[in-house]
């Protein structure tokens, strides 16, 4: 391949760059206008009576973003003094400015998420029932897919042992679920098999769902107008947002075909770059659409080797010793193949026996 040559820009630093398809754009004429604070807009009642149907619960609620939608949820399940327990490396805890405690109030206990998931003894360690000079635990947040963990799926019954034990305990649990359609879509499972695994879930729209924006809070009927009075207190309250719905209710109505894709890329990325003893690529067997490539014995910081992917077209997150890869609607099967490539050809790998060949050169 010539370097120059290449154009594309293959954007790998987040599933948020994945641009809506043909079908999801909406006919401005023929859309609804009616004000949503008055529970009038037709796009949005659709959207979200649509997306409780699909993940088996009464009722669902449109919020501007997933950090809004967590954060309201957060503020309505935890009673006031009470804390909340959330993974190590969740994203309400590593990733959204610890706005649960500043704004919300709510104290937040980490608790080890090494493997995307709790374990249940150090979970049933970690919860309080606040006797003497303890905080008790008034929720327990979930996340799956887990962004941080390399986009590790479970699948529902391993979450509902977990589910079982805040029951016991009557602590509700919160899934923040960004990224739950891509493992519903990986298990080939529907999404309302996780219904009985958290009493609310927040899902993204703007990410592999490919709207520009919002995502939705889905739980109980209770639970969601209590979350409008909370949307509203942080200023989510949207107007006319006709067109941000009529996007997400088509991208939501075709996200298995879609995300099916773009964890198949990412999977074939992993088998692309396995085989090379310079990388260490994860996870193997229960990712989704976010794939990790760890330079073992790297002469200089992954962060170093930026520019030259950039020269590929390229465009990756790194740190000191790691490359993030995120898979959407806007990365082919062929930009896969180049993808493999830019990493073979910038650290100039000795394949473990076999000589690294494109599917494009053999034709
Ligand atoms: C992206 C993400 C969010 C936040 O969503 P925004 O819409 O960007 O605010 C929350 N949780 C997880 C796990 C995410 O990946």
């Amino acid at each position: 391949m010539d370097k120059q040559v290449q154009n594309k820009k293959i954007d790998l630093r987040s599933d948020t760059m994945s641009e809506p398809s043909a079908d999801m754009l909406p006919d401005l004429a023929s859309l609804d206008y009616g004000v949503d604070v008055f529970g009038e807009n037709e796009q949005v009642n659709l959207l979200q009576n649509y997306a409780a149907d699909l993940f088996g619960k009464p009722a669902a609620l449109l919020f501007p973003t997933g950090v809004m939608a967590n954060l309201a949820a957060l503020i309505v399940h935890t009673p006031k003094g009470q804390e909340a327990i959330v993974g190590k490396s969740s994203h309400i805890f590593a990733h959204e400015g610890g706005n649960a405690s500043v704004l919300g109030g709510i104290p937040l206990k980490p608790v080890d998420d090494e493997g995307g998931i709790f374990d249940l003894n150090e979970l049933a360690e970690a919860i309080s029932d606040g006797a003497f000079f303890s905080t008790k635990t008034g929720l327990i947040c979930l996340e799956n897919t887990h962004n941080d963990k390399a986009g590790i799926a479970h699948k529902p019954d391993a979450l509902q042992p977990i589910y079982q034990l805040a029951q016991q305990n009557n602590i509700p649990v919160h899934l923040d679920g960004a990224r739950l359609l891509n493992a519903c879509a990986k298990y080939d499972i529907a999404a309302n098999s996780f219904a009985n695994c958290a009493d609310s879930i927040m899902i993204c729209l703007n990410k592999g769902v490919g709207a520009p924006m919002g995502a939705l809070l889905i739980g109980e009927t209770d639970f969601i107008e209590q979350a409008k009075g909370i949307r509203k207190l942080l200023g989510g309250s949207l107007n006319q947002p006709s067109v941000m719905a009529h996007m997400a209710l088509k991208g939501l109505q075709n996200y298995q075909a879609k995300l099916s894709v773009d964890n198949a890329n990412a999977a074939k990325l992993v088998e692309l770059l396995s085989p090379y003893a310079q990388f260490d690529v994860k996870p193997t067997e229960q990712g989704t659409n976010i794939v990790y490539i760890f330079l073992r014995n790297p002469a200089k910081p992954a962060t170093e080797y930026i520019p030259e992917f950039e020269k590929y077209g390229v465009h990756l997150l790194a740190n000191q010793i790691a490359y993030r890869a995120v898979f959407h609607s806007g990365v082919s099967a062929e930009d896969v193949e180049q993808i493999a490539q830019a990493f073979v050809e910038i650290f100039a790998v000795e394949h473990q026996g076999q000589q690294f060949v494109s599917t494009k050169e053999q034709g």
